[in-house]
């Protein structure tokens, strides 16, 4: 029996755990470790902002995971030696025979100047907290949604963000009063799908959005609400930021990353392993040529998975991971976009959802599906 070691209970771990059970559960034992309690999909962060949903509600328990041969334990990663794939946590240690590195990405806010002192954000689900608390108070002005750096998780979700913010506005009869503008580093919204980037542009330019592609905010004066770029400084009444990511600390001491781009780890892009025999990293902490999203955390799962099983089994090299995968954006006014993202061109697919935040959120709850452990 080989005994798989899986560090991060997002989507990524937590579709590799499923996977090793349902193909491999007599050949591996699966211990995967979280510090946290409970899974929380990304987007439901946008439903806890606009206070469609609590923190409570949208909680997927780890305890409820029930699948063969696969152990949950909840405790803190705190040093990573990939040369012996040895592993400290705050409860224990461990010396795996297959080791799997799927910590995420976390958030850097003070690499932004100004940014904690006179910012908002929702990435994480106490800032989402924090801006939902804010927004009843807020009676107009100018708000700036910028993205602060790249990579960042969900290329749709900052524009999901001005659109949903227009609607609630609207809903407050306070969208007159408002000017919204978006502010990002990149030349268009998704650059893997040009059809999806077209029908964001057009979606923010049917609600008076502004949209500046190409632009960076390099810090705020939160004295005089000012916002910094190369081209001049923008006022604002509100300034929501997407955060710099980062890779999480425990990864970036291992020496995962070294070798990789920006300081993410460095993986072989067709198995997303490392340089180090019998270790991988995938979803949002790994250098692979793919977004970060949710379903391509889960897509280079199906991956990993498909190697330890070549490798288990003697089978050969698998087919190299092909980084397709489908996600959904929410447009705002009851619609629901799909995305079916592929290196060849991309298909957008807009359709029709039923009106009601509810609606929104449970059509896109379809491509997490696997991911939740209930
Ligand atoms: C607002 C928003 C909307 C989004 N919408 C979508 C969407 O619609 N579709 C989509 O596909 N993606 C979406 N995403 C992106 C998606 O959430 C991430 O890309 C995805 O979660 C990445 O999966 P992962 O497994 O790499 O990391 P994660 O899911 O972040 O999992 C990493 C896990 O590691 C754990 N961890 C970290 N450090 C430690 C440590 N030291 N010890 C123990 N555990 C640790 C964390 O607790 C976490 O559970 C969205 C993200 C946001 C912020």
């Amino acid at each position: 029996m080989e005994h798989a070691l899986i560090l991060g209970a997002g989507f990524g771990g937590l579709e590799l755990a499923t996977r090793l059970s349902e193909s491999l559960s007599d050949e591996v034992q699966v211990t995967l470790i979280d510090q946290n309690d409970s899974f929380i999909f990304g987007f439901s962060k946008l439903g806890i902002l606009f206070g469609h949903q609590t923190r409570e509600q949208v909680r997927c328990p780890y305890r409820d995971i029930s699948k063969p041969g696969v152990e949950f334990r909840q405790e803190r990663v705190t040093s990573i030696d990939p040369q012996t794939r040895h592993v400290v946590t705050d409860a224990g240690t461990y010396e795996p025979d297959i080791l799997v590195v799927a910590l995420g990405a976390d958030y850097d806010p003070a690499a932004t100047p100004g940014f904690v002192e006179d910012g908002y954000e929702y990435y994480s689900v106490a800032a989402a907290e924090r801006l939902r608390d804010v927004l009843p108070s807020f009676s107009g002005g100018n708000v700036l949604i910028a993205i602060l750096g790249i990579p960042f998780k969900c290329p749709p979700a900052p524009y999901e963000g001005a659109l949903l913010l227009h609607d609630y506005l609207v809903d407050r009869g306070v969208r007159g009063a408002t000017r919204i503008d978006v502010i990002s580093p990149m030349d268009s919204p998704v650059p893997v799908s040009r059809e999806t980037s077209e029908a964001i542009v057009r979606a923010l330019g049917e609600r008076d959005i502004g949209y500046t592609p190409g632009r960076r905010v390099s810090g705020l004066d939160p004295a005089a609400h000012l916002a910094r770029l190369k081209t001049g400084d923008l006022p604002y009444d509100l300034f929501i930021g997407i955060p710099v990511h980062r890779a999480p600390a425990v990864v970036e001491a291992s020496g995962l990353t070294i070798g990789g781009n920006d300081g993410w780890v460095a993986v072989d892009p067709r198995n997303l392993a490392t340089r180090f025999p019998n270790v991988y990293a995938l979803g949002d902490c790994a250098d692979a040529p793919v977004p970060r999203a949710g379903v391509f955390a889960e897509t280079a799962a199906r991956a990993v998975a498909d190697d330890i099983a070549a490798k288990i089994h003697g089978s050969g090299p698998i087919y190299p991971y092909d980084g397709k995968g489908s996600c959904y954006i929410e447009f705002g006014g009851g619609f629901v976009g799909k995305v079916d993202a592929d290196p060849a061109p991309a298909l957008v697919r807009r359709l029709k959802a039923r009106r009601g935040p509810a609606v929104n959120i449970f059509s896109r709850t379809c491509h997490g599906r696997a991911a939740c452990p209930r």
